[in-house]
């Protein structure tokens, strides 16, 4: 904290990692002997850079692009581009601190990394996205390639983007590396399922999280914060699967409809037509449309997933949801619980399902996108399923396996963190001082 002051978000998750793993280091001591803790916070690299682009009305415009490569033990950097007014040094690093231990846990040889840019692309026009995106890339590419640092969408990142980035730092290249970003569309190298694996990927999590009660989806009333390519997503293969979905939001306020909501409505405006969730409600007049996104937790449901941003969920939310009887919370945004809404799920015993564990499907099915690439092969749609299915049950698993290792026996939240800190200080440790 004294190092780098001002850092909230990243100083709040390697909180809830240290805390986690501290039964760890008190059974290995060689972890503080290799000091691995003040190896592990310190990124290998942090670039930011200046991105300038002319608006629609030839002004020139900057913004400031990040790129954190935080942990390369495993594998190549990789981890999403995020484009938000928000982002700053401290929400960069919370992201790819996250990410290193997260992509442990899917089993496939990744690093960890995160970047983005402080651009806001709200109201932008087409041509603006493309001319930032060129202009973000132009600095970008001299710092990833496919072995060394690939990144993918975040947070105003989606498909249309990764286009651009591609098509500039292809140009910048001469050369045509697939393997370079995943999330690329299915005309160029991208995989099928990427976009939905976040969001299923997700759900089959939860879908072991009731299992292990001996409860399925069926009948369930789920409540989805967010409506973007996470939340779609859950969604869908929520519904797929029994549950109904009673609600979700964007920034502006949150739409309800008891009888459950239409999934198709939510991706043709917020996925084709890039409108508000406000909308919604004027074309089935049975949801109503409230202001305020917070204002989501207050509704009553069997299980709740935070799927839009950091910091969503407070303490109050949280003592909401416990009052009208929640049974499940799992993450499906980035650290989206304050540490205060954990402590009082698990006060409550309520299951808790954490980011990292939860909303990995998606970094798991970039890995096999990157697979895909360098061995010039693609994959049908229920190929890369199965495998993001296999792949949910094994994190959950070994979380489970890791908690009750360290006596934390039903504890993904301890469980998670172990399962990937391990993984990491061990090939830590076997480079030598690095
Ligand atoms: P998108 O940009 O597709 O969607 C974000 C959604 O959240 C939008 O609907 C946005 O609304 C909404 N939102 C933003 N802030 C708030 C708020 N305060 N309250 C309610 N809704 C809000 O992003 P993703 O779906 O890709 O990402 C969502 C989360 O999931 C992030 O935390 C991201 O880091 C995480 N994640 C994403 C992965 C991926 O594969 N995409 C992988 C793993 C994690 P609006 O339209 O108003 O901005």
């Amino acid at each position: 904290k004294q190092k780098d002051p001002n850092q909230d978000e990243f100083h709040q998750a390697v909180y809830v990692i240290f805390k986690s793993i501290k039964p760890v280091l008190i059974k290995n001591p060689h972890y503080i002997k290799h000091n691995i803790l003040e190896r592990i916070v310190e990124p290998e690299r942090l670039i930011t850079f200046r991105v300038p682009w002319i608006d629609d009305q030839g002004n020139i415009q900057v913004n400031r692009g990040y790129r954190v490569q935080f942990n390369s033990a495993i594998g190549p950097y990789k981890g999403g581009l995020r484009f938000h007014p928000s982002v700053n040094t401290s929400i960069i690093k919370f992201l790819g601190f996250e990410q290193i231990f997260k992509n442990a846990l899917t089993g496939q040889p990744i690093g960890g990394g995160k970047g983005g840019a402080d651009f806001d692309p709200k109201g932008k026009s087409d041509n603006e996205i493309m001319r930032f995106c060129q202009s973000y890339m132009t600095e970008l590419a001299n710092h990833i390639g496919p072995d060394t640092d690939v990144p993918a969408g975040d947070i105003g990142v989606g498909a249309r983007e990764i286009g651009y980035l591609f098509g500039q730092y292809k140009r910048m290249r001469k050369s045509f590396e697939a393997g370079v970003l995943t999330g690329k569309g299915l005309l160029y190298g991208g995989s099928l399922a990427r976009k939905e694996a976040t969001g299923y990927g997700a759900i089959y999590f939860v879908k072991e999280m009731l299992n292990n009660q001996g409860q399925t989806f069926a009948g369930k009333k789920v409540v989805i914060s967010g409506s973007g390519n996470v939340s779609i997503y859950a969604m869908e293969k929520a519904i797929e699967l029994g549950a109904t979905v009673i609600a979700c939001s964007d920034s502006n306020g949150y739409i309800y409809d008891d009888s459950g909501l239409n999934v198709q409505t939510v991706k043709q405006l917020k996925e084709v037509e890039r409108r508000r969730i406000s909308e919604y409600a004027l074309i089935h007049p049975s949801a109503t449309f409230v202001e305020g996104s917070s204002g989501i937790w207050s509704i009553p449901c069997d299980i709740a997933l935070p799927c839009a941003t950091q910091n969503e969920l407070d303490k109050q939310a949280a003592q909401k949801l416990v009052d009208n009887g929640v049974k499940i919370v799992a993450e499906g945004a980035n650290m989206p619980s304050t540490a205060d809404a954990i402590a009082i799920f698990q006060d409550h015993k309520v299951q808790f399902g954490p980011a990292k564990a939860v909303n990995a499907g998606g970094v798991a099915v970039s890995a096999l996108e990157m697979g895909q690439n360098s061995s010039r092969m693609s994959w049908s749609f229920e190929e890369v399923d199965q495998k993001l299915q296999q792949i949910m049950k094994d994190i959950y698993q070994n979380s489970i396996n890791a908690a009750e290792a360290y006596r934390k026996k039903g504890n993904l939240i301890s469980g998670a963190s172990i399962a990937g800190f391990t993984k990491v200080a061990d090939a830590m440790i076997e480079q030598g001082v690095i």
